[in-house]
């Protein structure tokens, strides 16, 4: 649904525009190809294809590879697959890396005009005469090299006559600037690093700061939307688009996505993958979209997330709570009802016909009409979920007890009238008789019962491995660590317990990947580790404390 009022960024979108300051509204996602995409990812495609689309404009998805040590090509796919799924598709793709020949001709250029210089300063050292906040910085010895001796240094660089990490290309711009990002920042490194796309063709490579504005002005780009984190690097954009001459972005931040209970930083979930804390990138438990994908989450149920948190200027945390509410709500809207039994007990129907197995029918959703109905065995041989049954009950147990009565959901009223024990005293069995005046769908007995449970047949059934899945920590900010811990010691010891469930004979057919609400439990989906054996994902609970 189209929101009452425009944001921060829709606003300065339409100003721009009214102003004649931007041609139309060309904005990119640009993923750095050194992981796979995470939630917070997820928000950012939302806003950058959602304003090409409201705006009627044009995306791109653009990988920031020029960090050779960090990048795969593995990564490169799943990007592009995670943002088809979530339902986008760009209008070109890019790589920043397409981009190092102009780059380097635009470095040359800066170095003519005396606008950049070569430092033989290492690492540390640059660090050092950078200063502090409170500390302007000390200009380097190697500041008022000619420009020509310069040139002849960058090209030396280029060509590969120097070992990784010797020298540097500076802009020349503020050792006393306010703004640290301004105190000649460094444009181009030494790495003799294979890249996973230009191969051994280039020994330097650019930081990110020098090839990312450059990136979107090659493009065209006229919104360059990134996190708050830039914010302070915005001037250093303005200054090279400015000092270079050419077309110029405007660059505009928003608050990045941090949730509850979970970590979105990308080293910390390689860090999860690699010490096999989960089962990989995609284990449903992690906040990748592959992850959430696994885990049955819907693109719909994600893209109504994002636009339901918005874009905001300050930082603050979203409670998990919205996520997990998000594809509730959807697939309460178009999952399936399925009966499956967890934790099963026998339930026998005395004055059932014996052998006799009937089809009852039942509704495929309450949500949705068109979804129609299905047929069910119904037999005097059931299971029930255990804790479904008490022998003695409180009066407001509106389940089955001993001497009371249920509705089968979709099936008949039954009463129960006593219980087969074993040797320690546990209920093995649960006798009832049925009700034949009472068949769901044809009921006109006007007997009214207070609770409806499910139920399979026995016979009929189908067993199937469930994973229930949980929050993976156990506390709502992972990242706050104690005395000599890391957030891996908030892993939550219980984020995943597998069970085994008796499904009714429908659920055979489904697919990895099918959605369905279990009815009474929850949200659940097929995996692909499913073969002879259907395995299901939790995906939620029904509600937020379930059981009932
Ligand atoms: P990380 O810190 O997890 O490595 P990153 O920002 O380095 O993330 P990139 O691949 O550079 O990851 O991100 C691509 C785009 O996604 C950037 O424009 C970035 O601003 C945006 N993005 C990344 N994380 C979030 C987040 N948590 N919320 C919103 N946008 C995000
Ligand atoms: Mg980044
Ligand atoms: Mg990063």
């Amino acid at each position: 649904a189209p929101r009452a009022t425009k944001n921060f960024i829709e606003q300065a979108i339409d100003a721009d525009l009214a102003a004649g300051k931007a041609a139309g509204v060309f904005t990119r996602f640009p993923p750095e190809p050194n992981g796979y995409l995470h939630i917070g990812h997820a928000k950012s495609i939302c806003l950058n294809f959602g304003l090409a689309k409201s705006y009627d404009g044009t995306c791109n998805l653009r990988f920031d590879d020029t960090n050779p040590s960090k990048e795969e090509t593995e990564y490169v796919e799943s990007i592009q697959e995670d943002v088809r799924w979530l339902g986008f598709q760009w209008d070109n793709l890019h790589y920043a890396s397409d981009y190092f020949e102009q780059l380097y001709q635009w470095a040359e250029q800066l170095v003519q005009d005396g606008h950049a210089y070569v430092c033989d300063l290492d690492a540390e050292k640059t660090r050092e005469y950078r200063g502090t906040l409170t500390q302007p910085g000390t200009n380097s010895p190697y500041r008022d090299r000619t420009p020509e001796e310069n040139l002849e240094l960058l090209r030396k660089m280029k060509a590969g006559e120097f070992p990784t990490g010797a020298r540097t290309l500076r802009a020349k711009i503020d050792m006393a600037s306010p703004n640290l990002n301004l105190r000649d920042p460094v444009m181009y490194r030494i790495m003799h690093a294979h890249h996973h796309r230009t191969g051994d063709q280039w020994c330097i490579y650019p930081m990110y700061d020098w090839a990312h504005g450059q990136s979107d002005s090659i493009e065209g780009i006229t919104f360059s939307i990134c996190t708050l984190e830039f914010e302070n690097h915005r001037p250093l954009y303005d200054w090279y688009c400015r000092t270079l001459g050419i077309h110029h972005p405007r660059q505009i931040e928003f608050a990045r996505l941090n949730m509850t209970y979970t970590v979105m930083s990308k080293r910390k979930l390689l860090q999860l993958v690699k010490e096999k804390h989960v089962n990989g990138w995609d284990d449903p438990r992690m906040p990748t979209i592959s992850g959430l994908r696994r885990r049955g989450y819907t693109p719909e149920s994600i893209r109504n997330f994002a636009t339901d948190v918005g874009v905001a200027k300050f930082n603050s945390t979203i409670d998990v709570i919205r996520l997990e509410n998000s594809v509730r709500e959807h697939l309460n809207r178009v999952a399936p009802r399925r009966m499956v039994v967890f934790d099963p007990i026998k339930l026998t129907i005395t004055n059932w016909p014996e052998g006799k197995v009937e089809m009852v029918e039942a509704t495929n959703n309450p949500e949705d009409e068109s979804a129609g109905t299905r047929m069910v065995p119904f037999s005097g041989s059931l299971l029930i979920g255990s804790d479904d049954f008490r022998e003695e009950a409180p009066r407001k147990f509106f389940r089955l007890k001993k001497g009371g009565a249920v509705r089968l959901r979709s099936g008949y009223i039954i009463d129960c009238h006593d219980v087969v024990k074993d040797a320690s005293g546990n209920v093995t069995e649960i006798l009832c008789t049925y009700d034949p005046e009472t068949k769901s769908g044809q009921d006109e007995s006007g007997r009214k019962v207070k609770g409806t449970i499910h139920w399979v047949s026995a016979e009929q059934a189908v067993k199937v491995e469930v994973r229930n899945y949980d929050r993976l920590f156990a506390v709502e900010n992972p990242e706050v660590a104690g005395e000599g811990q890391t957030f891996l010691d908030h892993l939550n010891p219980d984020s995943l317990t597998v069970t085994e469930a008796f499904a009714e004979p429908e659920l055979a057919e489904s697919k990895p990947g099918d959605r369905f609400q279990f009815e009474r439990l929850g949200y659940y989906v097929v995996d692909r580790d499913s073969g002879e054996q259907l395995v299901f994902n939790r995906v939620v609970p029904l509600r937020d404390s379930w059981g009932k």
